[in-house]
C-alpha cells in the first residue's frame, strides 16, 4: 500500500552531511511544508571542503563557496534556519560529541519531524555506494533521537529532554512513506542547482536527474513527483 503523507508539521529539522545533501535528498518535501506554513531548519554536519576533483581549490575557500551555494538554496527554499556544524569533511566520527550535538539541536528545535539519510542504505546498483559521511551522519541521528534526546540523563548538559515524533530516512532501499512534490519540484531542481561547486557543467545533467528521481517515486506513489522515505514513528 502506498502512504502519501499529507499531514505538515509544525516545527521540522534535516540533519544531513553536507552542503548539497538536503536539497539533493528532501529539498521538495522541505520546500511544500515551508511553503505550508512549517518552520523548518535544516543542520549540515561537515564543510564540505573536500567536495571537488580539483586539487588546486583550496579547501577553505571550496567550503566557503559551498556555504554561500547551501544559504542560496536555503532562500529559495523558505527554510527558517540552516545551521552549520562545520566538521572536517569526510572526517566525521559518530561519537558522543557528536550526539551530543545533534541531541542539543533536537533539544531546542524540538522538531516534530526529523529528516537525514537512511545509514542502512549502502549499495545504489554498481554505480554508487554511500558515502561514509551520509552513514555516519544517519546512524548519530538515529541514536540521538532515540533514546538519547528523550531521556534526561542522556547529555544532560544538552537541554530537557525531548522526543521527536517521526523520524522520516532518505536515500533508502525501503521506503514506506512518500511525499508528494509535484508542486514544489520546480523549487528542489533550484535549489539543487544553486549547488554550482559539486558538477563540472551548467548543471543540466543534475537537473535532469533530479526530475528523473522524482518522477520514479511518484509513479510508485501515483502521483507526478515523490519523494520517499523510510518512516520511524517514534512516539510523542
Ligand atoms: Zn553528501
Amino acid at each position: 500500500m502506498t502512504v502519501l503523507l499529507e499531514e505538515v508539521p509544525d516545527r521540522v529539522l534535516a540533519v544531513y552531511a553536507h552542503p548539497d545533501d538536503p536539497d539533493v535528498s528532501c529539498g521538495g518535501t522541505l520546500a511544500r511544508w515551508a511553503g505550508a506554513g512549517a518552520e523548518v531548519h535544516v543542520l549540515i554536519c561537515t564543510n564540505g571542503a573536500k567536495g571537488t576533483t580539483d586539487a588546486d581549490v583550496d579547501p577553505h575557500d571550496l567550503a566557503r563557496r559551498r556555504a554561500d551555494e547551501a544559504g542560496e538554496a536555503a532562500r529559495l527554499l523558505g527554510l527558517a534556519g540552516q545551521h552549520f556544524l562545520g566538521y572536517p569533511d569526510g572526517e566525521l566520527e559518530d561519537d558522543s560529541a557528536l550526539r551530543a550535538t545533534l541531541v542539543s539541536w533536537v533539544r531546542k528545535l524540538r522538531p516534530l519531524t526529523v529528516l537525514g539519510p537512511d545509514p542502512t542504505a549502502v549499495f545504489f546498483g554498481e554505480d554508487y555506494f554511500n558515502h561514509r559521511d551520509h552513514r555516519t551522519t544517519g546512524f548519530a541521528l538515529l541514536d540521538a533521537l532515540s533514546p538519547a534526546s528523550a531521556l534526561p540523563h542522556y547529555f544532560p548538559e544538552a537541554g530537557v529532554a525531548y522526543q521527536a515524533e517521526t523520524a522520516l530516512l532518505s536515500g533508502t532501499l525501503e521506503p514506506t512513506v512518500w511525499v508528494d512534490v509535484t508542486a514544489t519540484i520546480d523549487d528542489k531542481v533550484a535549489a539543487v542547482s544553486c549547488h554550482r561547486s559539486q558538477f563540472p557543467d551548467d548543471g543540466e545533467w543534475v537537473r535532469r536527474a533530479v526530475r528523473e528521481r522524482c518522477q520514479e517515486d511518484g509513479r510508485r506513489a501515483g502521483v507526478g513527483y515523490a519523494e520517499g522515505f523510510r518512516r520511524l514513528r517514534l512516539g510523542g
